[in-house]
C-alpha cells in the first residue's frame, strides 16, 4: 500500500546547491531516508510478486533512471533490464503535450513478464500507452511501478501496480525528475514554488 504523507510539505532550508540562476528555497516533500524506505518497500513487493516469473524490468527515460539504479540492486528475483524513452514535458513546460515514444532501446519482451518502471504518474496517459504497447510488443503481463503518484490528477484509468508515494498536486522536481532537465541529480524530492520555476527559466 502506498505510504500517505502526513499533512502536505515540510518546509526545510534551501538546496545544497542550486543548478538554476534562481537560488530560491524550495520544499522537501521526501527526504533521502524516506525515499530509502520506500524503495525498499517497492522491492520487496516487487520481488514477492515475481518469484518463479521471468521478469523485465523496463525503465521509462529519463525521470526513472535514479529509481531504476536503486530499485534494481534490492530485487531479489533473476530479471533483465531494458528501458525506453518517452517524454510529455518539454523544456520549461508544467503541463503534459504529446506523448513521444522511442522504443529503439527496448530488449525482445516476448514471453516475458514486463514491469514498467516510471517516476511519476501525474495523468497516467504516459503509463497507460506504455502498457498497451508492451502487450503489443508481445510481453505475457504488463504491471507498473512508480515512485510517486500526484493526488487528483489522473484523467487515464491505470491502476499502478506498485505506488512508493502519494503526494499532492505540486510540481516536483529531484530523484530523477527534472525541470528544463536540471535538478535530476538532487538526492530527494522536491515541491518547487511558480517563482523557482520561472527564475529557473533563464
Ligand atoms: P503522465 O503521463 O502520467 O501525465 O505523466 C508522466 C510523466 O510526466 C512523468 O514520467 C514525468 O516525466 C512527467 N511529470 C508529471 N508530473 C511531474 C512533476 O511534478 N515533475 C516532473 N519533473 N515531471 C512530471
Ligand atoms: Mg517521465
Amino acid at each position: 500500500m502506498p505510504v500517505e504523507l502526513p499533512g502536505t510539505v515540510r518546509p526545510q532550508g534551501r538546496l545544497g546547491f542550486h543548478p538554476s540562476k534562481s537560488g530560491g528555497s524550495v520544499k522537501v516533500l521526501l527526504s533521502e531516508d524516506e525515499l530509502a524506505a520506500g524503495i525498499a518497500r517497492l522491492a520487496s513487493e516487487i520481488s514477492e510478486r515475481y518469484r518463479e516469473l521471468p521478469l523485465t524490468v523496463v525503465g521509462v527515460l529519463t525521470g526513472s533512471i535514479v529509481l531504476l539504479a536503486d530499485l534494481i540492486r534490492m530485487i531479489e528475483v533473476p530479471m533483465r533490464l531494458g528501458v525506453l524513452q518517452a517524454r510529455s514535458y518539454r523544456g520549461t513546460t508544467t503541463h503534459p503535450g504529446k506523448l513521444e515514444v522511442n522504443p529503439d532501446l527496448m530488449p525482445e519482451v516476448r514471453n516475458r513478464h514486463v514491469l514498467l518502471v516510471d517516476d511519476i504518474l501525474d495523468t497516467g496517459r504516459t503509463l497507460s500507452q506504455l502498457v498497451i504497447q508492451m502487450h503489443d510488443m508481445g510481453a505475457m503481463s504488463v504491471r507498473t511501478a512508480v515512485l510517486l503518484r500526484k493526488r487528483g490528477r489522473q484523467q487515464a484509468p491505470l491502476e499502478p501496480d506498485f505506488v512508493g508515494f502519494e503526494i499532492p498536486n505540486e510540481f516536483v522536481v529531484g530523484y530523477g525528475l527534472d525541470y528544463n532537465d536540471y535538478y535530476r541529480n538532487l538526492p530527494y524530492v522536491a515541491a518547487m514554488e511558480s517563482a523557482d520555476l520561472e527564475a529557473a527559466k533563464t
